[in-house]
């Protein structure tokens, strides 16, 4: 399939660049065919890179992301529909330049170093995942950099949200994606390269800005976002609108993940929000019960808050 190849084509880019890097790939394992969708799904554990330059990446993005979208011809028949009245957010992150958590820092320092050498990548069906576009269908430039991040919660296990993400979805309205997950004891699962656009987020804009990659659609922040979820607790499955809330080993992971995107594409702590914030169609009210200060404690004690 396409992104198959594009996909391909990417972690083959990436290997160049870890190469020049001088960071050395230590090697994949594991093969499996999904029954029900014939699709080949790999298990692959990789190398990355501590810090690739921001520069690399974006060449990388120009090699991956595509002009427009197909529907363009037909689009010209729609209205370029009206950007939406733009929402303040106020980040509930606050500006820190002393009183480092160090235990926190070494902690983390090495839940990096964990990582760095051993994270989890998974395939998932080419319906639910697509190219950033450069372009939208009316051929309006957007810009395909990822520059914002949104949290959610997976709604019930981690198992049970790789199986929807590897299940195909012809059905727009039913293709979803982020792109890494975390579970309950700090699993950090792959799941869309970044350079890719997860689909995360429907109807959604942040400080007034989305972008239309499909004219039958309203606009999203997914060309531009990077979406990352938290696996849920057992007493959030059954809806409501608080549960108990997420590990601590989930917050170190997320803190660490945040670091590496925070680094490799600058993005700024403020541009770290939530889907209840983003959403549009006020449905949705996730991560409930996110505790903003664990993820302060974390993000400054790594000096980005400063
Ligand atoms: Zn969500």
């Amino acid at each position: 399939m396409v992104q198959d190849s594009l996909i391909t084509q990417i972690r083959h880019l990436k290997a160049l660049c870890v190469r020049k890097l001088g960071v050395v790939a230590i090697g994949c394992c594991g093969l499996a065919v999904s029954f029900s969708s014939a699709i080949l799904i790999s298990w692959t554990q990789v190398a990355r890179p501590q810090l690739e330059p921001e520069s690399t990446l974006l060449a990388l993005l120009n090699e991956v992301s595509s002009d427009s979208p197909k529907l363009v011809d037909d689009s010209l028949k729609s209205p370029r529909p009206a950007v939406p009245r733009a929402q303040s957010w106020q980040s509930p992150l606050a500006k820190q330049c002393k009183d480092f958590d160090q235990p926190v820092r070494r902690r983390l320092e090495a839940i990096r170093k964990q990582l760095g050498q051993n994270r989890e990548q998974i395939s998932i069906d080419a319906s639910n995942y697509g190219k950033r576009y450069r372009l939208d269908p009316w051929k309006q430039p957007i810009d395909p950099k990822p520059r914002m991040v949104v949290l959610h919660e997976t709604s019930n296990t981690l198992s049970s949200a790789i199986n929807t993400f590897k299940t195909y979805h012809p059905n727009d309205n039913d293709q979803v994606s982020y792109h890494t997950l975390i579970g309950r004891s700090g699993e950090v699962v792959d799941v869309v390269d970044p350079l890719m656009r997860a689909y995360g987020a429907g109807f959604s804009a942040f400080l007034g800005e989305w972008a239309v990659t499909n004219p039958e659609f309203m606009g999203s922040v997914n060309n531009f976002a990077l979406h990352l979820s938290l696996e849920t607790p057992a007493d959030g499955y059954i809806g409501g609108r608080t549960h108990s809330g997420y590990t601590s080993e989930q917050y170190d992971a997320l803190a660490v993940v945040l670091d590496e995107w925070m680094s490799q594409f600058g993005i700024p702590p403020e541009s770290i929000t939530t889907h209840e914030h983003v959403d549009l169609g006020g449905e949705r009210g996730d991560p409930r019960s996110f505790d903003w200060g664990e993820l302060q404690v974390r993000l400054a004690a790594l000096k980005r808050l400063c």
